[in-house]
């Protein structure tokens, strides 16, 4: 069948856009999400959220009905960001749009600032966040809701060049750095760092809790300052606690935001944002932030592009972060001959696939099909090269590379391509059983297993912990197989010949 004729009943590989809006936005504290359009997408992102962190989640919606779509949804926003405020009490409310806001042209900025002439002296922001399902997948609308948080935040730039006098320089490099006049502005001094020192700004696509604890672990490591957004940490892998508190505590405070015009350079983990949609680049266009976009710290080269961007900036590495790289590549040398069998499907977003695809390819993993659901054309030309690479090295005879891709087309390579391991979310888990493969779940989103919110796979370890989980699959399936395929091989095969 074309590409262009699919069957409508296939199951798309990827999330939609307010997926990874609301996701993005508990990483900000006080912050409470509320979806403009019908109850329906509200319920389905809670179920999706609250079976992969084990956490329960609270999304609101505007929930617009007929009249609402035929009319407009006005009167339902309002009601619904009055309500929300009587019950929550945030200090951040993220307006996310759906399809149906998008289709029907509401002007949600519009109806947010008839909120704040209704309310006089309302001390709650109100970010609005553009993110039709149709408009992309999860990751986008991720970097969507990062971004607006960013952008609608007012900015305190006190940079690394901080005067003392009311104006500062914000440093573009360290040879050349520009003046901006009348920027004395008060701000509540809520900060994890220090204004005498430097910091850099870490953004994040959608990673783990357990991944982005690590992540701060590794920053205080190397004795960085550094603001995070979104930090997922606490609000998606809570604390047990004796009272339900309706609004998570934890994620990056808006004081810490507005400071991130003052950083000395953002680090954001993402091949693929387009300058449009990338928080990076709006923080260097519209304050001179520098920037760099890394892959995801998987694998040893992904680790060291990390580590070498970090030292460039006065990160110092550790004897023991030495011997933990040590120790990984003395995992990569024992496990080599066992993850060399392995033949991987491996699907998700666009970063996650290329950082696991490289990090399959550094261990004789020969990822036979990438794929994704998100429409990337730079997908192919980023890995082609190194995945043709691998599978001559390991006489794997073809590699498929496709981007706006479903299960259907994935379940199809991996019959045709021979697939014996898959790796991405549990998404997959039907044709890992139709297929009788195991499946190694490691991306957003896990329903048919628990630890979704502790699933590690940044860092050293985080690395190691994907690369175990392939050999131990590869030797499951030596130990499950071997006898019936030596008794095929040197008994049966020669028995039925000589009969
Ligand atoms: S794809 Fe559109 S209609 Fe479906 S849940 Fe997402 S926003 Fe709602």
């Amino acid at each position: 069948m074309s590409d262009n004729l699919v069957n409508l009943n296939v199951n798309p590989c990827k999330m939609c856009m307010p997926m990874g809006a609301v996701t993005a936005l508990y990483g900000i504290r006080g912050c409470m999400s509320i979806l403009h359009g019908s109850q329906g997408c509200a319920t389905y992102m809670r179920r999706h959220l609250a079976t992969h962190f084990n956490e329960p989640i609270d999304i609101a919606s505007s929930a617009l009905t007929e009249q609402g779509t035929v009319f407009g949804g006005e009167a339902n926003l309002l009601k619904g960001l009055s309500n929300l405020i009587e019950l929550y009490h945030p200090e951040v409310i993220g307006v996310c749009t759906t399809c149906l806001a998008e289709t029907i042209g509401e002007d949600t900025r519009a109806i947010i600032n008839k909120f704040y002439e209704q309310n006089p002296g309302l001390a709650v922001k109100i970010i609005d966040v553009s993110s039709p399902g149709y408009g992309g997948t999860q990751n986008e609308g991720f970097f969507a809701a990062v971004r607006a948080v960013i952008e609608q935040v007012e900015p305190v730039e006190l940079g690394q060049g901080h005067k003392g006098d009311g104006s500062f320089c914000v440093l573009e490099d360290a040879e050349n750095s520009k003046i901006i006049e009348n920027t004395k502005r008060t701000v509540p001094l809520v900060s994890s760092v220090s204004p005498d020192k430097g910091w850099i700004n870490i953004i994040t696509p959608m990673i783990s809790p357990a991944d982005t604890r690590w992540l701060k672990g590794f920053l205080r490591e190397l004795g960085l300052d550094f603001i995070l957004m979104p930090d997922l940490s606490d609000n998606l892998d809570g604390v047990t606690v004796k009272t339900y508190q309706r609004l998570k505590i934890g994620g990056t405070p808006l004081s810490e935001v507005a400071r991130m015009a003052g950083a000395q350079l953002t680090v954001e983990f993402s091949e693929y944002t387009k300058p449009g949609e990338s928080p990076a680049v709006f923080l260097n266009q519209a304050h001179g932030v520098p920037y760099v976009q890394l892959p995801l710290p998987m694998g040893i080269r992904g680790m060291d592009a990390f580590i070498e961007a970090l030292q460039e900036q006065g990160g110092l590495v550790s004897d023991e972060l030495l011997r933990a790289r040590g120790r990984y590549l003395d995992a990569m040398v024992d496990g080599h001959k066992y993850c060399a069998r392995a033949r991987a499907a491996v699907f998700g977003e666009p970063d996650f696939v290329t950082a696991t695809v490289r990090l399959c390819c550094e261990n004789g993993i020969v990822p036979v099909i990438a794929a994704t659901g998100s429409v990337c054309a730079d997908l192919k030309p980023s890995i082609e090269a190194e995945i043709a690479a691998c599978a001559d090295i390991s006489f794997a005879e073809k590699a498929e590379i496709r981007d706006d891709c479903d299960f259907d087309t994935i379940e199809k390579y991996c019959q045709e391509l021979g697939a014996n391991l898959m790796i991405g979310s549990s998404e997959g888990r039907r044709i890992a059983r139709r297929l009788g493969i195991p499946l190694i779940r490691c991306a957003f989103p896990i329903h048919d297993h628990v630890g979704g919110q502790r699933v590690r796979t940044l860092g050293f370890d985080g690395s190691l912990n994907i690369l175990d989980q392939v050999a131990n699959a590869m030797l499951d399936k030596t130990s499950a197989s071997f006898r019936t395929e030596l008794y095929q091989k040197f008994y049966k095969d020669e028995v039925g010949a000589a009969s």
